[in-house]
């Protein structure tokens, strides 16, 4: 499941079309007070994402950011 596309309840295996469900990686660096944070996006989010940049994508996606700050608040981490 694409990370942003479920916050968002779209089905991400049908918008990207069939022989484009693969998912990749993609990591935060900045917009998390400098933690890297990983997501999982579907092809169409990971190239938003890479033409968008962090902070613009997140700001299209801010049910996304809400999200990532709960799973990953301060409790979540021991460094
Ligand atoms: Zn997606």
């Amino acid at each position: 499941m694409c990370d942003a596309c479920s916050v968002k309840g779209i089905n991400w295996s049908i918008s990207n079309g069939p022989g484009k469900s693969r998912l990749e990686t993609a990591k935060f660096y900045t917009s998390f007070d400098s933690r890297e944070i990983k997501v999982r996006l579907c092809y169409l989010c990971a190239i938003k994402l890479f033409i968008q940049g962090e902070e613009q994508f997140l700001d299209y996606n801010k049910a996304l950011r809400r999200e990532l700050e709960v799973s990953n608040g301060a409790n979540a981490f021991d460094w």
